[in-house]
């Protein structure tokens, strides 16, 4: 019986898939008045450099849910991309970046610091996007280059020329692009030579054996030399412990993310440690 059902069957014991048997309708109805209702909300990892000192941030969604409590992005945002909802909610995770920028444009220790924001394929194939996100650098006159936009492989299985007419028109206003998840979709050497992109992030899955896997450590290895060779930025998701610093720190990373630095936190949680 069990067999049956299939791996992608939901266990009606599993609370981390409590959202999945909501029914999906009304979650998906539900979405559309989240914005509205203000029960979207942004966390913020930190991002540090070879002395753990903070170079940035990235900001991750969640959606503050009457009843099932704080969602997360799997939650909710492949819901958000297949009925269109995260053409808004990505305008407003924009918009609340942008006023972040901002609001750190006032202190010295916060004024250099970047902020990281993920954009789905669907965002970046809108005609408008550039122009919606420069019309937002310049409502709240923030420093363009401090903007970084996160996007992943599999957005680019969409309309490339579009997109990439896109990232050039915001990268020649200033604005910065990582390619999230690096090494787990595929092309990504094309699309680096292609497009105009500054940062590659090591994905988490790299990162998580590194101690006991050694062709994860060869991988490491390789993305961090081609990415010094492009003159791209890499940084290392997903650290959660020393030994995987000091294995990073030897193959020549020296940008981190991850739980050793910080856990996703909330903007007062973010603004006391920062200050
Ligand atoms: P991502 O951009 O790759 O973000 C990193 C994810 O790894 C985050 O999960 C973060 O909480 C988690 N993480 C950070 N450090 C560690 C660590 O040391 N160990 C482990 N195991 N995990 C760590 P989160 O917040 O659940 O976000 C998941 C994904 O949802 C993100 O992956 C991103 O692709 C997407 N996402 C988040 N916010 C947004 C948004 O505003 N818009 C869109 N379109 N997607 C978003
Ligand atoms: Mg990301
Ligand atoms: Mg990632
Ligand atoms: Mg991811």
């Amino acid at each position: 019986q069990s067999k049956k059902l299939g791996r992608n069957q939901v266990s009606f014991f599993d609370p981390d898939a409590l959202p999945h048997f909501i029914e999906r309708r009304t979650l998906e109805f539900e979405l559309r008045d989240a914005l509205q209702k203000q029960e979207f909300l942004l966390h913020f990892q930190i991002q540090v450099d070879h002395w753990r000192q903070p170079i940035g941030v990235e900001a991750l969604i969640r959606w503050q849910h009457p009843e099932l409590g704080l969602l997360l992005p799997s939650d909710f945002i492949p819901l958000a991309e297949e009925n269109g909802a995260i053409i808004p909610i990505g305008l407003w995770v924009l918009e609340q970046a942008c006023q972040q920028l901002k609001a750190w444009q006032a202190s010295n220790k916060t004024a250099q610091l970047s902020l990281s924001v993920n954009i789905s394929g669907k965002q970046l194939q809108q005609a408008d996007f550039a122009q919606q996100v420069l019309a937002r650098i310049a409502q709240y006159s923030v420093p363009a280059h401090l903007l970084r936009l996160e996007i992943t492989e599999g957005v680019l299985l969409g309309e490339i020329d579009a997109i990439v007419h896109s990232m050039n028109q915001l990268n020649a206003a200033g604005v910065r692009f990582a390619l999230d998840d690096f090494g787990v979709g595929y092309s990504s050497l094309q699309y680096l030579k292609r497009l105009p992109i500054d940062q590659l992030k090591i994905d988490h899955s790299f990162i998580q054996d590194l101690e006991h896997d050694q062709s994860d450590r060869t991988i490491v290895r390789t993305i961090v030399a081609m990415a010094n060779n492009l003159g791209v930025d890499v940084i290392a998701e997903g650290v959660e412990n020393e030994l995987q610093l000091e294995l990073l720190r030897n193959k020549g990373c020296v940008h981190f993310q991850g739980y050793l630095f910080g856990r996703p936190i909330d903007i007062r949680q973010l603004n006391g440690f920062l200050s």
